[in-house]
């Protein structure tokens, strides 16, 4: 079934804040501790948000829409670092508002503080941050750049650097816009696979190559999701890519069972959970994300009206594309 480009960038936007809202409860469980709560099926979190009773999101989405908002702002024909300084501005403003409370990173908070005082975006992140802070968020660049996934790539892997100067960071981020941008524009996937190795090859071979490995262990029947989410815990930008890329071969067509195996792993689950769940909602669409999740994730109407604002500024250049 052919998905047309407003339900991919939708399903965007709603399967990076659900997957992250899923596994967000979870981050920091072992696997016992989550098979004691029966693992994860269903929100396990809800709280009045807003005045409603909804699933939280964590700092992923946060960043992820902060880096969209500034995409937005600076508009389609600004250039890298015109865009660079606006995300970095929105950066600013997420970290000193008083809904930042959802275990931020480290590394993204120190980044933000050094941009505050004055810091040069480039400049801004530390040398040795190769946390995957920055992967987390890339897949605004993939919906940016949907029918250029090398430029989302780009783009990405040098944002990334606000927060993470390690190459391990650059490539995770670039190549989850690539594979983003890609999803959002074909279903192929052999494509999407090669995609995302080389964004990746472009920063970190070592990324590359885990991608690589990633493919190899999703078409081994032998190979068990259990131990490939023990071996890359995701905390790295390197194994978080990795991680959610063996999620999606796994269940490619599949946005439910993609993002639980995901999010039902020891390690980093709300961003696999955004990763992955970006991904496959690129795949699917906002239709083959499940309606009940839909309605009960945090400020779902802020989160429609951002995809719908996102859909209207990037189909104008592209008419005759993918509809
Ligand atoms: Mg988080």
């Amino acid at each position: 079934m052919k998905v047309n480009l407003r339900d991919k960038v939708a399903g965007v936007v709603f399967g990076t804040a659900i997957g992250d809202a899923l596994g967000y409860p979870v981050e920091f469980m072992s696997m016992p501790e989550i098979e004691s709560l029966g693992r994860v099926k269903d929100y396990l979190c809800c709280e009045k948000i807003d005045g409603t009773l909804a699933a939280p999101y964590s700092d992923d989405t946060q960043m992820f829409r902060a880096v969209l908002e500034g995409l937005l702002k600076a508009g389609r024909s600004a250039d890298l670092e015109q865009a660079a300084l606006t995300v970095a501005g929105e950066f600013i403003k997420w970290s000193k508002s008083p809904e930042n409370n959802r275990s931020p990173g480290n590394a993204c908070m120190a980044g933000c503080r050094n941009l505050a005082s004055g810091k040069y975006w480039r400049e801004s992140g530390k040398p040795e941050s190769g946390g995957c802070g920055s992967a987390m968020r890339s897949m605004a660049y993939g919906i940016w750049f949907w029918n250029e996934p090398k430029k989302a790539a780009l783009w990405a892997g040098e944002h990334t650097l606000v927060t993470h100067g390690h190459p391990m960071a650059r490539a995770g981020a670039a190549a989850v816009a690539a594979g983003t941008a890609y999803a959002v524009k074909d279903s192929e996937i052999d494509g999407l696979v090669r995609i995302m190795i080389n964004a990746a090859k472009d920063y970190d071979a070592s990324t590359s190559q885990m991608l690589e490995d990633s493919y190899t262990y999703a078409k081994d029947e032998s190979v068990q999701a259990k131990d490939v989410l023990d071996k890359w815990r995701g905390w790295r930008g390197d194994e978080a890519v990795a991680a959610s890329l063996f999620c999606v071969l796994r269940h490619p067509d599949d946005f439910e069972k993609a993002v639980l195996e995901a999010v039902n792993s020891p390690g980093d689950s709300d961003s696999l959970g955004a990763i992955t769940g970006a991904m496959l909602g690129a795949r699917v669409g906002i239709k083959g994300i499940r309606k009940d999740w839909i309605e009960r994730i945090e400020k779902t109407n802020q989160l429609k009206e951002l995809a719908e604002r996102a859909f209207t500024t990037i189909e104008e250049k592209n008419i005759g594309g993918l509809q």
